[in-house]
């Protein structure tokens, strides 16, 4: 699959060129996971963990990379702080798919607190899908299209500033042609992978 070699290539130079872009290394552990590379995928995600410990998802592939290459334990260990992650952050999706995980494994998955009331939402707040935190929103959509419209619902004004920071990142880093449709595409990837859509 040349086009997925391709990306690990991509991947690989992002997080080399920035060795604390989260996003970087996230993208090339899922792309080393895709491509077998189970080993390094591990050492990637790992380092996503080391630089933003709040990422739901970096845990359950990791406990993946870390089963490929017979880290029972270690996978246990991770999966099992995973799911007190994605509870925390009320991140469903990966919390069932790393408790189901665990009991295939026969490991005990951990017993939660029902999760806390949601917080009192203002006017012009939003409880950010990024950081959790309910926080002043937008004053408008970013984008006049469902994604704009998507990101003005759950994305606070605070984390959509580091988005657009790390959207310059990668363009620069790629080297997007912005006047290309398969480069906003990409770009659009990331964006919604760092904002957590
Ligand atoms: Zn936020």
């Amino acid at each position: 699959m040349p086009e997925t070699e391709d990306r690990v290539a991509q991947f690989r130079k992002m997080a080399d060129d920035d060795p604390n872009n989260e996003l970087g290394h996230f993208s090339l552990g899922r792309a080393l996971l895709e491509t077998g590379q189970h080993a390094e995928a591990a050492k990637s995600l790992q380092r996503v963990i080391a630089l933003n410990p709040n990422i739901a998802k970096a845990y359950q592939l990791l406990g993946e990379a870390q089963l490929a290459t017979g880290h029972r334990d270690y996978a246990i260990q991770t999966l099992t702080e995973g799911v007190q992650v994605a509870h925390r952050r009320g991140e469903s999706m990966p919390k069932n798919a790393m408790s189901d995980k665990l009991r295939e494994l026969g490991a005990p998955v951990p017993q939660l607190d029902q999760p806390k009331p949601p917080q009192e939402v203002g006017a012009g707040q939003v409880q950010c899908k990024r950081c959790g935190q309910v926080k002043p929103k937008l004053a408008n959509p970013p984008f006049r299209n469902d994604f704009g419209q998507e990101i003005f619902e759950n994305i606070c004004a605070d984390c959509w500033r580091e988005a657009i920071g790390m959207g310059t990142k990668v363009i620069n880093e790629l080297r997007l042609p912005m006047n290309d449709p398969q480069a906003h595409k990409v770009w659009d990837q990331h964006i919604r992978e760092f904002l957590h859509l």
